[in-house]
């Protein structure tokens, strides 16, 4: 497949960022055939994005390998690729489907899916990022840092996850940011560390400071001091009874919630089973719920929702809790009010949950605080651009953007934006649900064809 041309060559579409969306939504519009697509990926090769860029073996995926498809029309996919692959060699086959495979692998996966689109398929890779989008005759003008510009007849925008800033910093105090694996790694065995935040990506750290044989203390620090629980083995999706939960509000739907997690386990099962049941259903009890109850949910029970929901693996669980019991991990829960530098360590303070004021030292300070969320904070001269611009407008609640059913932006004025889509954590006001592979990929192919289909439109109008 030719791979290269000169930014300024015009293309039919351009997709803004090359991560599991980005590419995926690439490999379908090389699938389509007949289309000249350029991808546009500032910081990573194609294919692994923030998530999929880890180098490192103890970072496993928290979705097992049998619901890894990257295509909704090939669900064996993943695990076929793991079969072939060498790393796996000598496992046992019939355990592929339920393995929790490191991320890296995952992203080899999708750098091959990309390698392997159709040969004759013209994709331009451009190891820029954007930053700005502007409308133009016959379409968009995108530029990239390079100052080069490059012209697309529709463009959708990939760009994932956004970094959250760590708030309350002082100037001199150097953050390391849970998501540059690099310089989590060389993080000194002895330091104390600090971790501001308690999801996921802290969990990331906690496992490649236990694989470098930490040895200083290592604190987390998050509001409620809630950690993500573990998946159970064995958890079987459980249809039906979705329908009872549509008109209830929070409080009577964390309570249905807990009573089919209380039968569960009654009957031999998991409790891990009730979230399964509903998660094919997440956007539409979200979309359900009138914008005081999303409101509610957010202020009350995200947390609880998102440490039963985004579980991790149980080989990954085992170590935290390993860590947890010999004292090398602590979790606080409080509020963070400012890390300033003191006497070549930095000084965290803090509100312990119910009681004073306090002060805790660190000599590293790790940002684990996941992705911005918000529009009006999404930072970078892209959304500057959009902002602007009026391209764009808040999603639900201020949430991401805010998006038509089939991806395509709207604009400051209300307006679906022509030629325009994006996809993912992008659009998490309108659907919630929108993070993971399991339903990203079909995002993926239904952008893909929303631009195709667009470009073909554009082209029969000439
Ligand atoms: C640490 C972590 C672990 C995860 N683990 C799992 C898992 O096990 N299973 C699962 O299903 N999901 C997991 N997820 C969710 C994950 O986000 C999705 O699976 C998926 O990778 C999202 O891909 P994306 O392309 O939307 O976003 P990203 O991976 O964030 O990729 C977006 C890309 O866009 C690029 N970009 C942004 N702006 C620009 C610009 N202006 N110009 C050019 N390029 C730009 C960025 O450099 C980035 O590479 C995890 C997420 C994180 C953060």
């Amino acid at each position: 497949m030719p791979v290269t041309a000169t930014a300024t060559s015009p293309v039919d579409i351009l997709v803004i960022g090359g991560g599991a969306c980005g590419t995926l939504v690439a490999r379908h519009l090389l699938d389509a055939g007949g289309l000249r697509v350029a991808l546009a990926e500032a910081r990573h090769a194609p294919g692994l994005g923030v998530a999929y860029a880890t180098p490192r073996a103890e970072h496993l995926l928290n979705v097992n390998a049998a619901r890894m498809s990257a295509f909704d029309a090939r669900p064996d996919d993943f695990v076929d690729f793991l079969a072939r692959h060498p790393q796996c060699a000598g496992l046992d086959p019939g355990e592929l489907p339920g393995m929790f495979a490191p991320r890296r692998l995952y992203g080899a996966y999708l750098q091959t899916r990309l390698d392997q689109a159709p040969a004759g398929a013209s994709l331009m890779r451009l190891g820029d990022a954007v930053v700005d989008l502007a409308r133009a005759a016959d379409g968009w003008l995108a530029t990239l840092a390079s100052g080069e510009t490059i012209r697309a007849r529709a463009v959708v925008l990939a760009t994932g996850n956004q970094p959250g800033v760590l708030p309350c910093v002082e100037p001199g105090v150097d953050v390391v940011e849970a998501w540059d694996y690099a310089s989590v790694a060389a993080i000194d065995a002895d330091a104390a560390v600090c971790i501001v935040g308690a999801g996921l990506s802290m969990v990331d750290v906690l496992l490649s400071l236990h694989a470098n044989g930490h040895r200083g203390a290592v604190t987390a620090l998050s509001r409620n001091g809630l950690m993500p629980l573990a998946h159970a083995p064995g958890t079987v999706p459980q249809a039906g009874g979705v329908d009872a939960l549509l008109p209830l509000g929070v409080r009577a739907r964390m309570r249905l919630l807990r009573r089919w997690a209380a039968e569960a386990t009654a009957q031999g099962r998991p409790w891990q089973d009730a979230l399964e049941r509903l998660r094919p259903h997440v956007r539409t009890l979200w979309q359900a719920w009138p914008e005081a109850e999303q409101r509610r949910f957010l202020r009350h029970a995200v947390r609880l929702w998102d440490i039963h929901r985004h579980r991790i693996a149980p080989d990954i669980a085992a170590v935290v809790a390993a860590m947890s019991a010999d004292g090398r991990f602590v979790l606080h829960a409080g509020r963070l009010t400012r890390i300033a530098a003191h006497e070549g360590q930095c000084a965290i303070e803090w509100t312990p949950r119910g009681s004073a004021p306090a002060t805790l030292t660190a000599d590293v300070i790790v940002n684990a605080t996941g992705m911005e969320k918000r529009l009006a904070r999404m930072p970078g001269p892209l959304w500057d651009a959009l902002r602007t611009g009026g391209l764009v407008r808040p999603g639900p609640l201020g949430l991401g953007v805010a998006t038509a059913d089939d991806g395509a932006l709207i604009d400051a004025r209300g307006r679906p934006v022509g030629g325009l889509w994006t996809l993912g954590a992008n659009r998490i006001g309108d659907l919630w649900e929108t993070i993971a592979m399991p339903e990203l990929r079909g995002q993926t192919a239904r952008v893909a064809a929303a631009a195709a289909a667009h470009v073909q439109a554009m082209s029969s109008h000439r």
